[in-house]
């Protein structure tokens, strides 16, 4: 017999419906996209010894500089998906996490779930965020990671006919509600290294931010960060993502 959630693939219920059989903070993980049945998107090549780090719903006032003075302490360039609305309001925090050399991507304008929104709606929320970021930066925007990695096909065209390369993951854990750092750490090298052994580089998700709440706590998300640098920094290199889409 089929699991809900391989029935709700089977009959091609869409990543609405299998949020609908996943419980709370599961979300995330329903919507685990080894399975490509919504689009095509970038997740990370067939290649070891390379980690990309990327922050999910800042910019944070708080969290994102301190991130920014972790990365350069150790050296590396990390992947930012912005809520368009919150880079808005602090434009300086965006124009620091660009100069710094980071790569900087769209993660919608208000972090709706797009897999629930009409067409139009999709398109508002990525030319809106896009067309912010690029003021901001004065840099062309280039890739987008959808909120809550909903990816109904229709979300990544909308994406691809703007020239935004859709993004998602292969290494993420429940940073956003997790109080531990040891746990963040440990379930997301033991991912890695799985990773690695089969011989795939790892698209690695933290959140700098939260999308609803700016006083949010994310010390366990940053300290994760800070301590996958000092773990891997020896023997993998860190990369953008522009670096896997060549
Ligand atoms: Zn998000």
């Amino acid at each position: 017999m089929l699991s809900p959630l391989a029935a709700g693939i089977s009959v091609g219920l869409g990543a609405a419906g299998l949020v609908g059989l996943a419980a709370g903070g599961f979300a995330y993980a329903a919507r685990w996209p080894a399975s490509r049945i919504f689009g095509r998107a970038l997740i990370a090549p067939k290649r070891t010894g390379e980690l990309a780090l990327t922050f999910d719903d800042g910019p944070n006032p708080l969290w994102t500089p301190r991130l920014l003075e972790i990365l350069a302490g150790h050296g590396v360039r990390a992947t930012f998906f912005m809520v368009g609305r919150a880079a808005e309001q602090q434009p300086e925090l965006v124009r620091r996490v660009a100069a710094a050399g980071h790569l900087i991507g769209v993660h919608s304008w208000s972090h709706p779930d797009l897999a629930l929104a009409s067409a139009a709606q999709v398109r508002e929320e990525l030319v809106r965020s896009r067309r912010a970021l690029e003021e901001i930066t004065g840099a062309q925007i280039r890739y987008f990671r959808p909120p809550f990695g909903a990816r109904r096909p229709y979300v990544l065209r909308a994406a691809r006919e703007m020239g935004l390369e859709p993004v998602l993951w292969n290494a993420m854990t429940s940073d956003w509600s997790e109080p531990s750092t040891d746990k963040i750490v440990g379930r997301l090298t033991g991912k890695i290294d799985r990773l690695e052994q089969r011989g795939w580089a790892a698209n690695i998700v933290l959140h700098d931010g939260n999308h609803l709440d700016l006083a949010a706590n994310r010390g366990p998300s940053v300290a994760a960060a800070e301590a996958l640098m000092a773990r891997y920094k020896g023997t993998h290199k860190f990369v953008t993502l522009d670096s896997w889409n060549l």
